[in-house]
């Protein structure tokens, strides 16, 4: 039976041995200016890895670099203690045409730093990184940390995380890091991309010619719109299908042969992207074709160490819609960050200060916490971290 904590009782050795540095502070905001002002779109992250890694080599930090994608260890890395990734992404969407000020100009106006990839996943970012900072030169650490900073989060691309994680080592446990009010997602929705397409036969509009391949496709559509996959929890459906697209006809007066449809399905874990698929294709009449990047969905148990950690030091856990480079990691993972998932491929985007320094602080905290969780917990309970010793 594994026992937790139930009450800090005076800060951790960590937390007197490191206070936080207010010049990690400033220096994190100066870095998220300089990486808004340098477009990192996914693909084209290149410029924007590198001051991630000129940064770091200012603290003689080596790192370590495929494509776009920069990481490093804690300077006493021992590889007999559990690792535990510090991950966020570098690239951002394109802005948008809402736009009223310049996306690349890092402003700072009430408190505010605007700019793109501000709030998505940027303060996150730099958060991560002062945090890894915080613990880099610690002897004494019960763990090891790796921080990444990886690209192509936006568009599930092939040269992101997944593309590097086998050169992370043995990890343990991921905080990944995106913008959540600070509260901590403990499942992620999978999201499925689905194309269908109904074949009919063209034919003049005029007379009883031809098959009607856009009526072929309302019977689908409205299967697919009212259609509830039966593990139902609190009203809640376990997966939503959505259309989102849908094209046909040419002219007003030809019967369409083709119609084609695009369905965005987001779903927890109760049911498997293939047994979603299964009843789909059981179900409709059009050809249907997934498209490449689905992402599955996540989730940690509530009981898991890092969990119990984040609810000693008050974060709210929840569940969220969102995918993330979490659907990657095939370790527990929670996700976790400074700013506003309702700001994120917004325009104007932006990011309080005061949530940055709140972050950092907050993931200082709970990695200082985690091995209080663990102090009574002789048995490693199954795919969960044991053995952080301070
Ligand atoms: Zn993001």
């Amino acid at each position: 039976m594994i026992k937790y904590l139930n009450e800090r009782s005076g800060p951790s050795p960590l937390e007197k041995c490191l206070p936080l540095n207010a010049m990690l502070f400033s220096e994190s905001v100066s870095l998220l200016q300089k990486l808004i002002a340098t477009p990192s779109f996914s693909g084209e992250e290149d410029e924007a890895a590198e001051i991630i890694q000129e940064y770091l080599s200012g603290y003689s930090i080596k790192t370590k670099r495929k494509g776009n994608n920069v990481w490093c260890y804690n300077k006493y890395y021992d590889s007999a203690k559990p690792t535990i990734l510090l991950n966020s992404h570098l690239d951002t969407v394109k802005p948008n045409e809402g736009y009223t000020n310049d996306p690349f100009c890092p402003e700072i106006l009430g408190g505010r730093l605007y700019g793109l990839g501000s709030n998505d996943a940027g303060g996150c970012l730099v958060a991560l990184l002062a945090t890894f900072l915080h613990f880099y030169s610690y002897k004494g650490l019960g763990f090891n940390l790796c921080f990444a900073a990886t690209a192509e989060e936006e568009n599930s691309g092939y040269n992101g995380i997944r593309s590097v994680l086998p050169f992370f080592g043995d990890l343990q446990l991921a905080i990944v890091g995106e913008p959540t009010l600070l509260q901590m997602a403990i499942a992620e929705k999978g999201n499925l991309v689905i194309d269908g397409v109904c074949l009919g036969r063209s034919g003049h509009a005029a007379r009883e010619e031809g098959d009607n391949a856009i009526y072929k496709c309302i019977k689908d559509i409205e299967w697919l719109r009212t259609y509830e996959f039966p593990q139902v929890v609190k009203g809640i459906s376990p997966v939503k299908m959505t259309i989102t697209v849908i094209k046909a006809g040419s002219q007003h007066n030809t019967v369409p042969a083709k119609c084609e449809f695009t369905v965005d399905i987001r779903h927890d874990d109760t049911y498997t992207q293939q047994h979603i698929l299964d009843t789909i294709k059981n179900h409709v009449s059009a050809q249907i074709q997934v498209r490449p990047g689905s992402l599955g969905a996540t989730s940690i148990t509530p009981h898991h160490p890092i969990v119990k950690a984040g609810q000693m030091i008050g974060c709210k856990t929840y569940s969220s819609p969102t995918t993330s480079d979490q659907a990657w990691l095939s370790i527990p993972s929670v996700k976790i960050g400074p700013g506003n998932s309702a700001r994120s491929h917004s325009s104007d985007e932006f990011i309080f200060l005061e949530e940055i320094k709140n972050g950092t602080k907050l993931y200082i905290k709970l990695l200082n916490t985690l091995p209080l969780i663990l102090i009574n917990n002789p048995i490693k309970p199954k795919n969960e971290i044991n053995h952080f010793n301070n």
